[in-house]
């Protein structure tokens, strides 16, 4: 297992594409704060916590935190499966920026 997941696998889609992927990749959500104030909330639908996703995000598909998007991540690179998650770029961003803080906390 690689210690960086393959984000370039992820969809950043349209929102016509999105609608037909396996999971949206939704920020966590604390109880508080939401990075817009228009934001929605729910549940990732793997491990049941909250998460916070856009109104434009799709309705159909599951939603999944960042946490479990990671673990289906390497759980696909083992077994070669490809499935599609849909993710914005902003989310991507922030999820990049997460992982850089994980990694620098480790080498400490
Ligand atoms: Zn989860």
């Amino acid at each position: 297992m690689s210690d960086r997941p393959n984000l370039d696998k992820l969809i950043i889609g349209t929102r016509e594409q999105s609608e037909d992927c396996d999971c949206v990749v939704c920020a966590p959500y604390d109880g508080i704060n939401l990075g817009l104030p228009d934001n929605l909330t729910g549940t990732c639908h793997k491990c049941g916590c909250a998460v916070q996703f856009r109104p434009s995000s799709p309705k159909k598909p599951p939603r999944m935190c960042w946490d479990c998007m990671l673990i289906e991540l390497a759980k696909h690179e083992d077994d070669g499966d490809e499935d599609a998650f849909m993710i914005t770029p902003k989310t991507l961003e922030e999820i990049s920026e997460y992982l850089n803080n994980l990694n620098k906390k480790k080498s400490h």
